[in-house]
């Protein structure tokens, strides 16, 4: 019996956008099978380790059998408690516990969720390009209308809302955004806040804010939380991981912030899904929510000496990249004339280095890619080394890129 099973998916996988990733990853696989030394830095998965007395709580609460069973689907008290307590230490607002706070399995699932809770199909989602692919799959998985809204250079990567149609503002339901922002390692000032806080209350649109760089920020730059904004609440959540900041991805840790109403749909949507984060692992991020200042800092350190260290590389071979003060990415325009995807392709065959083509986070993002900062300066030394020896510079022309033709047999075949 053979039963075709891809053409039976529901209608909501296919209207999915493909995935540029998947031909990446096959050229990946590839190149590793050949024993080809792959300098990813494609994902935004950081590198270091979790910190010890993080560890190390885990451990001591996996050991206690009343963490064993069902975690309260709200979260723990002290979770949701510390939550809150680190919120008023670092942007001054107060939050209730008990509803103004929500731990998630990861921001992901927190963000894709929340456009199921709140999205029907057809409904106007404002979604800016590029953007975090969660924030447009989660709209789409739920039906919704995505509206793109463009970023641009000359706008300095921030959304320009006065380029909204009447029209569509009144239609819009949702709006996500994300600064410091990935990919474009962009971030706003508070006055943007302001005017977007502003711009949801006038239409009654569900603001939706993800702060995954929350803590990821050099040189003195604070970036600025929606809900310090007032009015904030009244319309808006604002989602948080401890993913990237505490290098704990593998950990599925993240939480949401911002209006109870909001966060009761949420929730109302997981407590059918889920049961919750395991209880031993809020213990984790608790203690994540509580370590010294010291630790950020020294996260902070090494970031910045990764950003200024490919940077100088970079402008050594004639690229001028703008310098980011938070996330853990570069925002590198491709050179004159070059696709964003045959140049991440190029770039992997021709010298085993992987970014991630700007397309991947939309049609705004063509025309760039982003390199993640997640390897030490030596590993970063090796891929300038290696893209200097294949003749990749921004000023090169098209010649140095078609040594190996996308898609023909290269290096890799
Ligand atoms: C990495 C990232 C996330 C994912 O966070 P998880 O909590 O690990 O699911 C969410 N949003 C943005 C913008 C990110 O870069």
């Amino acid at each position: 019996m053979s039963v075709d099973w891809t053409s039976r998916r529901a209608d909501r996988l296919s209207a999915l956008p493909p995935y540029v990733f998947a031909r990446l990853d096959e050229l990946k696989a590839r190149a590793r099978e050949q024993g080809l030394d792959l300098i990813d830095l494609g994902m935004g998965n950081p590198d270091g380790p979790t910190p010890t007395p993080v560890v190390e709580a885990a451990i001591a609460a996996l050991k206690d059998p009343s963490n064993h069973g069902y975690p309260p689907f709200e979260g723990t008290t002290s979770f949701r408690k510390a939550i809150t307590d680190w919120y008023g230490r670092r942007y001054g607002v107060q939050l209730d516990p008990d509803g103004e706070a929500l731990p998630l399995l990861g921001s992901k699932e927190g963000l894709t969720h929340l456009a199921m809770a709140y999205v029907n199909p057809g409904d106007v989602v404002l979604v800016p390009s590029p953007s975090y692919p969660a924030h447009f799959r989660g709209p789409a998985i739920a039906g919704g209308n995505i509206y793109p809204m463009p970023l641009r250079a000359e706008k300095d990567w921030l959304i320009d809302l006065s380029a909204i149609p009447e029209a569509v503002a009144q239609a819009a339901k949702v709006l996500y955004f994300n600064y410091p922002n990935n990919p474009t390692a962009a971030t706003a000032p508070r006055e943007f806040f302001e005017e977007i806080v502003a711009f949801a209350r006038k239409y009654e649109i569900l603001l939706v804010h993800d702060m995954a760089y929350a803590e990821l920020a050099f040189d003195g730059y604070q970036p600025t939380s929606l809900l310090e904004i007032p009015g904030a609440k009244e319309i808006g959540v604002e989602f948080h991981t401890m993913s990237k900041t505490y290098n704990m991805a593998g950990w599925r840790v993240g939480f949401v912030v911002g209006n109870r109403h909001i966060i009761q749909g949420l929730r109302t949507l997981k407590t059918n899904l889920d049961y919750g984060i395991f209880a031993a692992l809020q213990k984790a991020a608790e203690t994540a929510l509580q370590l010294p200042d010291v630790y950020l800092h020294e996260v902070q350190v090494r970031y910045r000496t990764r950003r200024d260290f490919l940077i100088q590389g970079f402008a050594e071979l004639g690229w001028d990249v703008p310098k980011p003060n938070a996330t853990m990415y570069l925002w590198v325009p491709c050179p004159p004339g070059v696709g964003s995807t045959d140049f991440a392709l190029n770039v992997l065959q021709q010298t085993g280095v992987v970014v991630t083509p700007g397309n991947a986070f939309g049609t705004g993002g063509e025309g760039y890619v982003r390199v993640s900062l997640i390897a030490d300066c030596d590993r970063l030394g090796e891929a300038l080394r290696r893209l200097k020896q294949a003749g990749i510079r921004y000023d090169a022309g098209l010649e140095a890129l078609t040594n190996v033709a996308v898609g023909s047999p290269g290096k890799l075949q």
